[in-house]
């Protein structure tokens, strides 16, 4: 009954003629029957029909360099063992050896190395023991040398069967059952292919062997032939076929939360960008308008004195408050040249000269209350605009600064005195605007009188509507 169910079984294989190897093969023209499992990734398993895999491609090669005709039977396990106990010219592909196998089958050359880890369901951490304890439940292959080796080593170990590794896996997969000895080979293989290739991970490797072709027991002429077949493989094939399977098959899957984290990272990257980039804009803006302030300042400062210099008194001159003052009649023009001071100069030295113009300009700055705009035209000759509220004041505010601010510019412990004349408009017109030329102008005139009526001397005018002018007169020192 059982020989007449495995036949059954047997017969409901797959069955599959090598396509590469030799021409179609009559029967009785001396056809090697190789049987494997037909799910045991990557060694031997059928995909569309087809036998696939590392053994399949070995035997393949055995025929073509054997000019043997070769057929395939792939099968659960179990099966294919016993398809080859039942004796005839039959060759297991691969398997571990194993005193209880030995029993039926004569085991041939070393093939390719395996090792089998235990797998446990990567979700819990109290399964992450690599111990083998009593109780447990382990899912293996039916017939499977893990199978063997867990029964003779931990004989309380609550084995769960599967017909095959594709079964097993699932098993797994599905949660039926969380730890399996699977060989590390075929379950990276099968798991490597899942979109979540760590739901389960090997814990401990179990051991490490060579698999082995085995033919039926005691048929000695087959077993030699396949030995001698085996030895005209070249070694260069076995490795790059090996290499096919074990190595350049693992396929990498991406798992699927990389795509939305990715895109995170990228949006955050970008908007960490934008906001840096517009930071710098701005900063380097700031910089810029701070530089051009700077720049705007010096091209209309004095450097030697910190007043304004020509470009900077005209600046002011073309403001509204100058415009306001020339309407009310309330500006006064004022050209103050240091006498002598060549011979300042020439006695005291340049840098005495320098600290003589910088003293003026403090004085200026700091004690004419009436300054609109203090300036330093060049040389020792400085341009003031004042507000003044009528001519009396302008004379008072013009001898206050020849008799008091610029004397206070001397170093009377070096004997250097300092004095100046002073030429001064007050703009009394309905005509209009005045140009600052003019004024300037004006101011000179009244300036050289000043220095012809013997220097340290004011003269000052009003310029009438009518365009007449009053008489300057002069305050002597
Ligand atoms: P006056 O009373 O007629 O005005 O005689 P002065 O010597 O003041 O006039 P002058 O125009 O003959 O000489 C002006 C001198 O001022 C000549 C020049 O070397 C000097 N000077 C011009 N600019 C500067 C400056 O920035 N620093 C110094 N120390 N001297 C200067
Ligand atoms: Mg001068
Ligand atoms: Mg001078």
């Amino acid at each position: 009954m059982y020989h007449q169910l495995v036949t059954l079984a047997l017969t409901a294989a797959i069955v599959v003629w090598t396509s590469a190897s030799v021409a179609m093969p009559t029967v009785g023209e001396n056809i090697l029957t190789v049987t494997n499992s037909h799910s045991w990734k990557p060694f031997a398993f059928v995909e569309d029909g087809e036998p696939k895999g590392l053994l399949v491609d070995y035997w393949r090669l055995y025929g073509d360099v054997n000019q043997v005709p070769v057929e395939f039977i792939l099968s659960d396990w179990n099966d294919s063992l016993e398809h080859v106990a039942r004796g005839g010219r039959k060759v297991h592909a691969g398997l571990l050896y194993s005193s209880s196998r030995d029993h039926f089958l004569d085991y041939t050359l070393p093939l390719f190395e395996i090792s089998a880890s235990l797998y446990i369901a990567n979700d819990s951490e109290q399964l992450k023991t690599p111990n083998i304890l009593p109780e447990m439940e382990i899912g293996v292959v039916r017939g499977g040398y893990e199978e063997e080796y867990l029964k003779s080593r931990y004989p309380l170990v609550k084995l769960v069967g599967f017909d095959n590794n594709a079964k097993l896996i699932e098993a797994g997969l599905n949660g039926q059952v969380n730890r399996m000895l699977l060989d590390t080979q075929v379950a990276t293989y099968y798991l490597s292919q899942r979109t979540d290739p760590y739901q389960f991970i090997p814990i401990d490797i179990l051991y490490t062997k060579m698999i082995y072709a085995a033919v039926p027991e005691d048929n000695e002429a087959l077993r030699d032939e396949i030995i001698a077949g085996m030895k005209n493989i070249p070694q260069t094939e076995i490795t790059r076929i090996e290499q096919k399977w074990l190595n350049t098959s693992h396929v990498f899957t991406v798992p699927g939360w990389v795509w939305p984290l990715g895109l995170v990272l990228i949006a955050l990257v970008t908007f960490s960008y934008i906001v840096l980039l517009r930071q710098t804009v701005q900063r380097k803006t700031r910089d810029l308008k701070a530089l051009n302030k700077k720049l705007e300042a010096y091209a209309f400062t004095d450097s030697l004195t910190g007043l304004l210099n020509r470009r900077g008194l005209e600046k002011m001159f073309e403001g509204r408050k100058v415009k306001a003052l020339m309407k009310s009649r309330q500006l006064a023009v004022l050209m103050i040249d240091v006498d002598h001071f060549k011979r300042i100069n020439d006695n005291f030295g340049h840098r005495k000269g320098d600290e003589v113009l910088i003293g003026l300009g403090k004085a200026f700055e700091h004690s004419l209350k009436e300054g609109i705009a203090l300036s330093r035209l060049g040389g020792e000759e400085f341009c003031l605009l004042l507000e003044v509220k009528n001519r009396h004041h302008l004379d008072a505010v013009t001898e206050y600064i020849r008799c008091r601010l610029v004397p206070s510019a001397s170093q009377r412990e070096l004997g250097l005195e300092v004095n100046a004349s002073i030429g001064a408009v007050l703009v009394d017109t309905k005509r209009g605007h005045l140009s600052l030329d003019s004024l300037i102008h004006q101011a000179d005139k009244l300036m050289y009188l000043a220095k012809a009526a013997g220097r340290n001397s004011v003269k000052t005018k009003s310029l009438s509507s009518e365009g007449k002018q009053h008489h300057a007169f002069g305050v002597l020192s």
